[in-house]
């Protein structure tokens, strides 16, 4: 099984990818926590990325295809494996699909957990950081929107896209996400 999540920033992504990994025994496959673990050793990428990912800016896309292109890389290459946060655009899925093709390792699912603007902005101010206010949180959610559509609509188009309302319990978003992929 070899999967993308896609969804709004709030709809509980990365806790449903780590529910996956752990049920599933996939690889967890997230650029931001290896961005942030380059920075945290102090490498020559984490160095040029640090100023982008503190103003919330992306990453250019050669620098996290290369990032991701590694891990299947010698050995310990996964094959079963469950992306968050990768791909972010466009040219990025298209890396990432010539990438897997070439592997042999296409992907089998991509699944789109689903929320409306509204409640991405309601769970966001009821988190509460200092810098987020409505009009805010809104015109980050629109640049997101550029980039997130375009690669909703390209897995549609590919075949593999499932919606999953991602609203309630977290174990039901779960059941019905494993529900989706066919798995036990
Ligand atoms: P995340 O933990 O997924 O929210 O990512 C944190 C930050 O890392 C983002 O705000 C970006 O600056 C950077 N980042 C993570 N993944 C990507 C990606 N696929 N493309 C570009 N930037 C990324």
């Amino acid at each position: 099984m070899r999967l993308v999540l896609l969804g709004l920033p709030g709809c509980g992504k990365g806790t449903q990818a780590r529910l996956l990994v752990e049920r599933l025994g996939l690889t967890y496959i997230g650029t931001g926590d290896i961005l942030r673990d380059a920075i945290a050793r102090g490498t020559e990428m984490g160095r040029e990325v640090a100023p982008l990912m503190e103003r919330g800016l992306l990453v250019p896309d050669h620098r996290v295809n290369d990032v991701v292109a590694e891990l299947f890389r010698g050995e310990s290459r996964p094959e079963k494996f469950v992306t968050d946060g990768y791909p972010r655009t466009y040219a990025q899925a298209i890396s990432f699909d010539a990438l897997l093709r070439l592997e042999h390792l296409d992907l089998t699912h991509v699944i789109l957990l689903t929320i409306s603007d509204d409640e991405v902005v309601r769970r966001m101010l009821a988190r509460g950081r200092e810098d987020d206010n409505e009009d805010t949180i809104r015109r980050r959610l629109n640049e997101f929107h550029k980039n997130n559509d375009t690669l909703v609509e390209h897995y549609t188009r590919c075949g593999v896209l499932r919606e999953i309302p991602a609203v309630g319990a977290v174990e039901d978003i779960h059941a019905n996400i494993v529900r989706a992929l066919g798995a036990k």
